[in-house]
């Protein structure tokens, strides 16, 4: 459980960056966060969001509210559902005077709050900064770790003081993630291809994601009574490849001008590409590929010009091994999508109707016209 703490959080005057951070590193060792809250500078809200934490969670993390100021109040918050009293400790007392000391700064007593401990928490030191994090064992095994909150004092103390204590703990596992790139369906008809009881197991666990240039289905596993991480994410991958495999046509975080590169570069093929109504999404899309010989924009277009004809001659003109047209034209919501595929087998003609008009109906003929080729290149 990840709590940020600090009202400039939940006015929006600073973005908390800190608990994804943390969030990316846990889950890179299999810890699985459950919950991330950001919380104002009140003691009742913090106080109240640290102790649900600590019914659910095995480790609670906090950043921000260890300065010298009353509003700093982390500590107050954790001494008080730990139900521990804090005491200034003398050892961090003096290194705190020793820090103003050597800058040559007058001492004010409030300062002594960052020497605060109680007595289950242990220092952790920060080398950048005047408030020192506690790291807290509780007896029945659960850990609390209190940072500050510049990400600039959170790193350090986050990779050399806390994770090697966590990873001493046994905490989190070696976890295997796997995800699929799919075109030519929504994300909620990939969600009832897949089923309720793939997406809603724990591990291995199955999720979809809407992203701009794909769904992505995304397969990840811990070790789990005597199968390892590969072995469950194997399985899961049936299942997935069962029930949308026709529609993917990447991994992981591959781009739609890598995987048709990689097509094109197997049929040692090269292409043209002329598109209209789209604003230059498809050039964008492909972006600068080497193989893409020509990419050309129509602002005005004969609507009714056939498309194979265009398709034809934007792949002679380039000398290109294939020449492709997209015409995308709005009809009152949403966006036609016309395609057609000039190449050594002859010419291939699509249409399809693309969710939404504008900007967005645009964006997604792009990848409708992405799709259609990778389809071609993977049947010729
Ligand atoms: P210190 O006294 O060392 O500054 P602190 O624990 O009192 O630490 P805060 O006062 O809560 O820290 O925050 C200090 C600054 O750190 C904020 O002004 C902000 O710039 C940054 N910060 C705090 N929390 C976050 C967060 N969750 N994400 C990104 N930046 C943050």
């Amino acid at each position: 459980m990840l709590l940020a703490v600090g009202s400039e959080l939940t006015t929006g005057e600073t973005r908390d960056t800190n608990t994804g951070d943390l969030a990316r590193s846990l889950s890179g060792t299999g810890v699985d966060v459950l919950w991330i809250s950001a919380l104002p500078d009140r003691l009742a809200a913090v106080a109240a969001a640290l102790s649900g934490a600590l019914a659910a969670a095995d480790l609670v993390v906090t950043t921000g509210g260890l300065g010298p100021t009353p509003d700093d109040l982390t500590r107050e918050a954790i001494a008080e559902v730990l139900g521990e009293r804090p005491t200034v400790d003398p050892e961090l007392a003096g290194w705190l005077r020793h820090l103003f000391e050597r800058r040559g700064l007058a001492f004010a007593e409030t300062n002594l709050k960052q020497a605060w401990l109680i007595p289950s928490a242990t220092a952790i030191p920060n080398e950048r900064g005047t408030a020192p994090g506690w790291w807290i064992d509780r007896a029945d095994g659960r850990v609390v770790v209190a940072l500050p909150g510049p990400p600039g004092e959170i790193s350090p103390m986050w990779r050399d003081w806390v994770l090697p204590r966590l990873h001493e703990r046994g905490l989190g596992q070696e976890r295997i993630t796997r995800s699929y790139r799919l075109a030519g369906i929504g994300e909620s008809a990939v969600a009832v291809l897949l089923g309720e009881e793939l997406l809603r197991a724990d591990n291995p666990t199955v999720a979809t994601y809407a992203r701009s240039d794909a769904v992505d289905v995304r397969i990840s596993a811990v070790a789990q009574a005597g199968r390892g991480p590969a072995e469950l994410v194997e399985e899961a991958t049936a299942s997935v490849l069962a029930a949308v495999g026709d529609h993917v046509w990447g991994r992981d975080d591959e781009t739609w001008q890598a995987v048709l590169g990689r097509q094109l570069a197997e049929h040692v093929w090269t292409a043209a590409l002329v598109e209209a109504g789209t604003g230059g999404s498809t050039t964008r899309l492909l972006g600068e590929a080497a193989w893409l010989l020509d990419a050309r924009t129509l602002a005005a277009d004969d609507p009714t010009r056939p498309l194979p004809s265009l398709a034809e001659r934007a792949r002679k003109e380039a000398g290109a091994s294939i020449g492709i047209a997209v015409r995308a034209v709005e009809t009152g919501e949403d966006t036609r999508v016309e395609l057609a595929v000039a190449g050594p087998w002859g010419v291939s003609e699509a249409s399809q109707t693309a969710f939404l008009g504008g900007e967005e109906g645009r964006r997604r003929a792009a990848i409708a016209a992405a799709a259609f080729l990778h389809r071609l290149a993977k049947e010729h």
